[in-house]
């Protein structure tokens, strides 16, 4: 998998969700290999299954978008459009999406997913969250485990447009922009949302579901690992959220 800037872009534990996936699959026998791709650097399309785009303050988000427009855009859409996995996390998330609009100033986004965030008045949108996921009908066999919980954090309001899904629905917490009840966005294998603190290691059932969308398998097919304290993790994430 290919970290995309990852000393830039990595506030909230971002590390955390890489590492979840590196032992998620060294502890099952799949080969993984951690790469990166930073600033100035070119991104292969072809080379990795998971793309990761962590959260960032407003300043590095700046210098990312711009990188992302005039050295990745191409890249990624290609990987997307092979079905390679691509995860935005908060700042991510933001950058995954069409535009990021602060005052009059507009980042331009790198369009993978119909949304546009906008930094309006008011106050940072902060807390616990937890959010009910629909996958869609190809994924039924995770019914019943299909909560993600995590922690909030963004002044940017995120407004999805007419293609896009969201990724779920706020149980509690902000979510995209605290009014619409949605969060997040999906679009094939590219994902974008503002749950960090971190993601996949409270979220470990999410983790796997991506692992196998990156292998073109079900998730099913996965060998199980003893999740005793993941399911720990997880429930005291929802607990916080108070669900
Ligand atoms: N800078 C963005 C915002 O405040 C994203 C913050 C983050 O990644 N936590 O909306």
């Amino acid at each position: 998998m290919c970290a995309l800037y990852p000393d830039l872009m990595n506030i909230y534990a971002d590390r955390g969700n890489l590492i979840v996936l590196q032992r998620r699959c060294a502890w099952r026998g799949i080969g993984f290999e951690l790469t990166s791709s930073g600033l100035g650097e070119p991104l292969d399309p072809n080379a990795s299954d998971l793309f990761y785009l962590g959260g960032g303050q407003d300043r590095d988000q700046r210098l990312c978008a711009k990188d992302l427009i005039e050295n990745k855009r191409e890249a990624l859409h290609a990987a997307a459009d092979r079905g390679a996995v691509v995860l935005g996390v908060c700042g991510g998330y933001q950058l995954l999406g069409d535009s990021y609009a602060l005052g009059s100033e507009e980042i331009a986004g790198v369009g993978l997913l119909d949304v546009r965030t906008v930094r309006e008045e008011g106050p940072r949108l902060i807390g616990n969250v937890a959010i009910e996921v629909s996958l869609g009908d190809e994924d039924l066999a995770l019914s019943g485990e299909r909560m993600l919980a995590g922690f909030e954090n963004h002044g940017g309001r995120t407004h999805l447009g007419t293609d896009a899904r969201p990724l779920g629905r706020v149980l509690k917490g902000h979510g995209n922009d605290g009014r619409s009840g949605f969060e997040g966005a999906k679009r094939g294998n590219t994902i974008g949302t503002y749950l960090h603190g971190p993601l996949l290691p409270k979220n470990v059932w999410f983790a796997d579901w991506l692992i196998a969308r990156a292998l073109h398998i079900d998730p099913s097919e996965l060998t199980p690992l003893d999740d005793t304290l993941e399911r720990e993790a997880h429930l005291s994430a929802r607990r916080a959220a108070g669900v």
